[in-house]
């Protein structure tokens, strides 16, 4: 199946569309919730709203059917929300300037309306482009932030400042009118599926994968702040956990479902109601809706670090560690890894589970980029793309600035080494979770689920598991690949260049976080401010941390 929706727009629908003067250009921010472009737009006049299907993004290394088929519900609600206020939603296929250029014959527009997105060297590319057609066909094109990343940001230590000042606004409501349409709400057609965009699954996936939509956002986080997010802050930290207990609301960020700002102000009113209760009444404690909070505000931060330094999606932050990892292993050592057959099984779960349901937790995704980087030496550009096609939400500035930090490559955080037997054993220490995704070694009674390769002769055989054949014996010897690692990172620590390297990341990039909530519009809320340092953290004579 090929995709067939148009590049141009078909006469009748031109003639209907005739003297529309605003095109609101939808991109990562797929509702008409706190839509600031939106409202804009349409106290000009009417509106036609506008999705693009761009050949080269869809077509790019990190692009997955999983994405769009999440992007794809939105849309479907989305076109139904603008439906009902006036305005359709013409999907085309093309790239971004191509399909201007035609939607420029056809209606004659004025004027462009979008946020800004902080994506890829693509969307960068593709961004510059359209500012440049913009201007020589005389088309004012208007921009508006979708979050608190700053574009051109000269100065980090005004940034948490400027979280503050974006979030604290109420959210926008959605604009009443838009315009007159009273067609359907996708004129050009049903969205296409993915195969028909040429769009594979990275792996096979489960039902349990989350559903696009606003309202589906909207009901997560309700559902996380009246309860669900319960213990968040204990639970969070493990795969089976926190399944249920984190607000796995990342896809709805990711997508624009729902904006930064809305998540914020509805959980600094959880806050503030939460206050008024007694304890034992609460649905959900004050701490885990500030823990969601701050992180609300790292998610930004992390967003920020790719929006001031590009290179990043190619190049390590801190530019002493090129090369590092140049001696890595074969490709086979990345194949067995991303296919969860590592003959570890804590880590083969995780993959497993994040391979067929397209989410895991924070501390799952940090050990499973930890065990790639150190024991197997791979260099975080080889799984950057494939992991991008395991993440539902997946957001390139997080998600390059995580794989980079949790590879020890910015020279400003603590580098974590994870033990993956030891986070089995904390994390799933009744073996659930591994039985679950590790099926071929679920008969093993739970102290030796984390450690099949422990298991005498006999206990295998009556099990049924024979290593090397049944499941992978271990791919390394953890603790030799481990003290290697540790060694390389410490000689690249200690080059000459390395402190100046990493006083220039900190300045352009370090966290001037502090107290973890402070006065904010007359409520309390979790928004870090600490009293910023201007050098960065004396660098400790081993930084390295063997997370235990
Ligand atoms: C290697 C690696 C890659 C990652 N890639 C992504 C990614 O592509 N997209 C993404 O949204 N998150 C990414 N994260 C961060 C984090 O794992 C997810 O945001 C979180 O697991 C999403 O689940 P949740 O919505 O239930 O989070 P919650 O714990 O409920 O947190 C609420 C929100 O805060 C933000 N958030 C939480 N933790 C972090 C964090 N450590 N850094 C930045 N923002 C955070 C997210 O927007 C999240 O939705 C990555 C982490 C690592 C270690």
């Amino acid at each position: 199946m090929s995709v067939t929706l148009p590049k141009a727009l078909p006469r009748s629908l031109c003639r209907q569309l005739a003297g529309i003067e605003d095109v609101v250009w939808f991109k990562k921010d797929l509702r008409v919730l706190d839509h600031p472009p939106l409202v804009e737009a349409s106290q000009r006049g009417p509106v036609v709203a506008c999705y693009l299907l761009e050949p080269s993004l869809l077509g790019a290394p990190d692009a997955d059917a999983l994405h769009w088929n999440f992007a794809r519900q939105a849309l479907e609600e989305l076109a139904d929300a603008l439906a009902l206020r006036g305005a359709p939603l013409l999907v085309l296929h093309g790239e971004a300037v191509e399909c201007f250029a035609h939607l420029r014959e056809s209606l004659g527009f004025k004027r462009l309306w979008s946020h800004e997105e902080t994506g890829n060297t693509l969307t960068y590319r593709r961004d510059r482009a359209v500012a440049v057609w913009s201007q020589n066909e005389g088309i004012s094109w208007q921009e508006y932030p979708n979050n608190a990343v700053v574009r051109a940001l000269r100065n980090r230590d005004t940034w948490s400042a400027e979280w503050n000042r974006r979030m604290r606004p109420e959210p926008l409501d959605a604009p009443a009118k838009l315009g007159k349409w009273r067609g359907p709400a996708l004129p050009l057609g049903a969205l296409p599926p993915a195969d028909a965009l040429k769009l594979t699954p990275f792996a096979e996936r489960t039902p349990t994968v989350q559903k696009g939509g606003t309202s589906a956002g909207l009901r997560r986080l309700d559902a996380f702040l009246n309860g669900r997010g319960r213990d968040y802050s204990k639970r969070m930290s493990s795969p089976a956990t926190a399944w249920s207990s984190c607000s796995r609301l990342s896809p709805y960020l990711t997508h624009g479902c729902v904006s930064m700002r809305m998540a914020v102000h509805l959980a600094t009113d959880g806050l503030a109601r939460l206050k008024a209760m007694r304890r034992a009444e609460r649905p959900i404690q004050l701490g885990s809706v500030s823990a969601f909070l701050g992180r609300c505000h790292w998610h930004c931060h992390f967003i920020q670090k790719l929006e001031s330094e590009p290179r990043a999606e190619h190049s390590n932050f801190h530019r002493g560690f090129e090369g590092l990892r140049d001696d890595g292993p074969s490709d086979d050592v990345l194949a067995q890894f991303l296919a969860g057959q590592t003959g570890f099984p804590f880590v083969d779960a995780c993959l497993r589970s994040l391979r067929a349901t397209g989410w895991i937790n924070f501390r799952m995704r940090a050990m499973l980029t930890s065990f790639a980087a150190f024991p197997l030496w791979l260099d975080w550009r080889r799984f950057r793309d494939p992991l991008a096609r395991c993440f539902i939400d997946y957001e390139p500035g997080i998600h390059i600035s995580q794989l980079q930090m949790q590879s020890g490559v910015t020279g400003i955080n603590t580098v974590r080494i994870y033990n993956p037997i030891k986070q089995g054993l904390d994390h799933d220490p009744d073996g659930s979770f591994t039985r679950r995704w590790v099926p071929e070694v679920a008969a093993l009674p739970s102290e030796l689920i984390h450690t099949p390769w422990k298991a005498g002769a006999f206990m295998l055989e009556a099990k049924g598991i024979q290593l090397g054949r049944t499941y992978p014996k271990p791919m390394i010897d953890l603790s030799s690949s481990l003290r290697q690692a540790r060694a390389k990172l410490g000689a690249a620590r200690r080059a000459d260049s390395f402190r100046s390297e990493n006083q220039r990341v900190y300045q352009k990039h370090g966290s001037r976080k502090g107290s973890a909530t402070r006065r904010h519009h007359g409520r309390d809320a979790a928004i870090f401010n600490r009293p910023k340092p201007t050098e960065p953290p004396k660098p400790k004579s081993n930084q390295l941390e063997l997370f235990p």
